[in-house]
This record gives C-alpha cells, structure tokens and sequence, in this order.
C-alpha cells in the first residue's frame, strides 16, 4: 500500500516528524521531488537531526530508502548526511538511488547564488541550492542523469562540452565569471560515480514489484502545496511538483496506488522566502511565536534563517488539502499555541472589499488581508497527552473549529517533536 506524506501550506509543516513516526510501519521509504533546498527535522532516540535528501526513514533498520527519479541530486550532499548519521551512531541505511536521477551540478550551485545576487531586492529568496537551474535544464533536456556517470566516458566528455557551451554565455558575458573547467567537471562527475556505484539501480522497477508485494510504501515529500509551480503562489514557488500526484511521477509508479495521502499541516502558519502570506504577523507578536514554535524556534533547517509566521488560514489549508487529494490531516505543532489567551484564525480574505473563502491567483492573493475570528486559548501545556478526550476542551475546539473550515478529517494531532507525540482520532 503506499501512502503519500505531504505539506498542505508552505513547507516546514512537520512532514520529517509524521514520515519518521508512520515509517515504524512502513518497508520503503521515497523521496520523489526537491532537493537538498529544504530540511526535514526529526527528534528521536539518536538525537536531533535535519535530513536534506535522505528520506526520513534512515533510522531504522527495517526500512529501504529510496531517492526517486524526481530528486534534484546534490551527491556530496548526500553522501555528507549519510556520513553525519553513521558519525552519531545510525546504523547505514539500506540505500537505493534511481538510475533516472538527475544530478545537481555544481554550475547549477553556482548559477543559483549569481542570479539571486543579480536579482538583488527582486530576489526570489533562493537557498542557492541550485534547484531552479537544475529544474530548468531538466525540462531544457541538458541535464544529467545518473546513468550518463556509467556510460562511455568521451560520449560524457563530448556532452560536458556541449552544455559548457550555453553555460558559459551567461557565465562569462552575464555574470564576469570564469567559464566552466571541462577537465576538472569530468573529475568531479567520475567522483561522483565511485559515490553512488553501490546504491544505483531502476528504481521504477524496485517498487512496482514491491508495491504488487503488498509492501508498505510511503512517499514522502518536500515542501508544501502552496509551493507547487503549477498551483503554488507562482514565481515564489519550487521548481518540482511538491503535490502528492506527482509522487507518482517522482518515483515511477502507478498512480491508482497511491490509496492514502496525509496532508500535514501545522496548527499556525509560517513560511520561508518571499512571496505573499496573507495571515503573517509581525513584530513582538511574531518574535513570540517565532521563538516558541517548532522545536526551538521557527528557524530554517538548511539556513538558519527565520521563518515568517502567522496565525492558521483556512483558506490556504483548505486549497492545498484540496490540490493534495488528502484524505487525512496531520495536524502539527499544537503544542506551541498553549501560551496564548486568544488564538487568531484566518478564516477569509478580503480582497477589493469582498471577502472569499478561495484561494486567489497570486496577483490578487497579494492584494488580500487576512479575515481573523479569535478562538479562546486554552493556556496549559497539551505534551504528554495520548488520548483525544484529554485535550483541553479549548484546545479541542479548536482543532473541530479547523476540521470543519478545512473539510478534512483530522486523524493525528501532533503534540511534541518526538515520535510517540501523538494523538491518534
Ligand atoms: P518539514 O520540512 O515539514 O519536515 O518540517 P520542519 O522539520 O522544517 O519543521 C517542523 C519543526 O517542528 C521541526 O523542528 C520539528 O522537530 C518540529 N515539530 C514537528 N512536530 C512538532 C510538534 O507537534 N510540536 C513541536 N513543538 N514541534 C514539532
């Protein structure tokens, strides 16, 4: 059965946590789309950890992870974090990379930092991951898939310079940089195969006959809905699908078996990077819920950045729910919101003075203020807690209050960074 694990807003909703706890259960753990521009952080029996490209499976014995077909692969990276776990007492996970993957180069590094600097003010808020120009070559078709490393070594030289050519014009005449060093590439691409020799295979086939096994499959993803190029808030969004369909896609299997998706959402907003957010606050409002939420503070896993916050909008949770295909809801990080008197919720926005309850296009989104009703707190600490009914009935309220705006049930409440933090419905 495979099961997908996705974001409904802008990413950092606790996808890392939900894959980490539902993989006790599961055989095969997938990443299907991004890259290593976005962190996943997990708090369990080996410590604290924010994983990049590794699936959030690796903990434990039983499971296979799999870097799909769809992942933008940075390979030192990876191989990094697979260092940085082993290093603090992981056993190695059984790893497997598809021979469809393309790789992450590292002109693709450097053309992300030289374009944001380009941009300057009009930056898109990139994490100079390489991932919009490594998006973008694989959809030009000069990209680099994983099985050119194996293939005959002039055919990649050739190849080499043929890309180095149309990289080099922007290199040299946009940005006055260095033009690309064919010899010291193919050195890098050869190092690059010796990395991944041990885990490459098809992927593709690997799980269509375990998924006909009747093996338990989750898909984990990257990001948010919110984030999506198609249905996101377009230009400030990713540059792969971030929607539980495209975990078809990603990782190469049919799409009637993806039967369950949870649609993690967390019980405030925040958001990373620019691009509207319609229920942000600001100030010492914000600085609270920034340091109190999360575990340790709303801060980027791959920059240290600090997140943007706000209060939950019904309307962005509902569309991404809805884009998502949910057919449940994680709910996340409620625990944070137990120091607050009133909890503000957004439950509409009003935009050229009318109030709708559907997301917009992005260039009204951004002309859109937030509709809030204030919900009582429920002033308490929820950790610790198993049982529904033990919640506080403020607490309670709330959770049926976003239910009902969303329209999706909410089967899991998470109520500490920790695996056993949660609340089964
Ligand atoms: P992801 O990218 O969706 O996996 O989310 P992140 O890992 O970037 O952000 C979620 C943050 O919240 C991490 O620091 C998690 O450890 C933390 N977290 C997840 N669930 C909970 C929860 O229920 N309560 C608290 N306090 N923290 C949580």
């Amino acid at each position: 059965m495979v099961k997908a694990i996705v974001g409904a807003n802008w990413g950092d909703e606790g996808k890392g946590k939900i894959t980490d706890m539902l993989a006790q259960d599961a055989e095969i753990i997938v990443r299907f789309q991004g890259g290593a521009n976005a962190g996943h952080t997990i708090v369990n029996d080996y410590g604290k950890f924010a994983l990049h490209t590794l699936p959030s499976g690796v903990f434990y014995g039983h499971t296979t992870s799999v870097i799909g077909n769809g992942v933008a692969l940075n390979i030192p990276l990876l191989f990094k974090e697979l260092k940085e776990i082993e290093d603090r007492g992981v056993p190695a996970p059984k790893l497997l990379i598809s021979d469809r993957a393309q790789i992450v180069m590292p002109y693709h590094i450097e053309m992300d930092a030289l374009e944001e600097e380009r941009l300057a003010g009009r930056s898109f808020g990139s994490t100079r991951s390489g991932i919009a120009p490594f998006y973008s070559d694989k959809y030009a078709k000069t990209g680099f898939q994983v099985n050119e490393l194996f293939s005959d070594e002039n055919e990649l030289k050739e190849k080499i310079h043929r890309i180095s050519e149309i990289k080099n014009v922007m290199l040299v005449h946009l940005y006055k940089k260095p033009p690309i060093d064919e010899t010291e590439l193919f050195e890098t691409l050869m190092g690059y195969r010796d990395m991944v020799k041990p885990y490459v295979c098809d992927t593709a086939a690997y799980l269509y006959t375990a998924v006909k096994e009747g093996k338990n499959v989750l898909l984990e993803g990257q990001l948010g809905a919110l984030k999506d190029p198609d249905h996101g808030i377009y230009p400030m969004v990713t540059s792969s699908s971030t929607l539980a369909a495209y975990g078809a896609i990603g990782a190469g299997i049919p799409p009637y078996e993806i039967k369950q998706v949870v649609t993690v959402s967390k019980a405030y907003s925040s958001a990373v990077g620019a691009g509207a957010f319609v229920s942000e606050i600001f100030g010492d409002e914000a600085e609270e819920l920034r340091r109190r939420g999360g575990d340790g503070g709303e801060y980027g896993a791959t920059t240290g950045r600090p997140r943007r916050v706000g209060w939950f909008d019904c309307v962005a949770s509902r569309y991404g729910m809805r884009l998502q295909g949910t057919t449940e809801v994680a709910f996340t990080v409620l625990d944070v919101l137990g120091y607050l008197d009133e909890i503000p919720v957004c439950t509409g926005y009003e935009i050229d003075g009318e109030v709708t309850e559907d997301f917009p296009v992005t260039s009204r989104l951004e002309r859109a203020k937030p509709v809030l009703e204030k919900l009582p707190g429920w002033k308490c600490s929820i950790r610790g807690i198993k049982k529904y009914g033990e919640l506080p009935e403020n607490c309670r309220n709330y959770i049926e209050f976003i239910e009902k705006k969303t329209g999706f049930p909410i089967t899991m409440i998470s109520n500490g960074p920790g695996r056993e933090d949660i609340i089964y419905r």
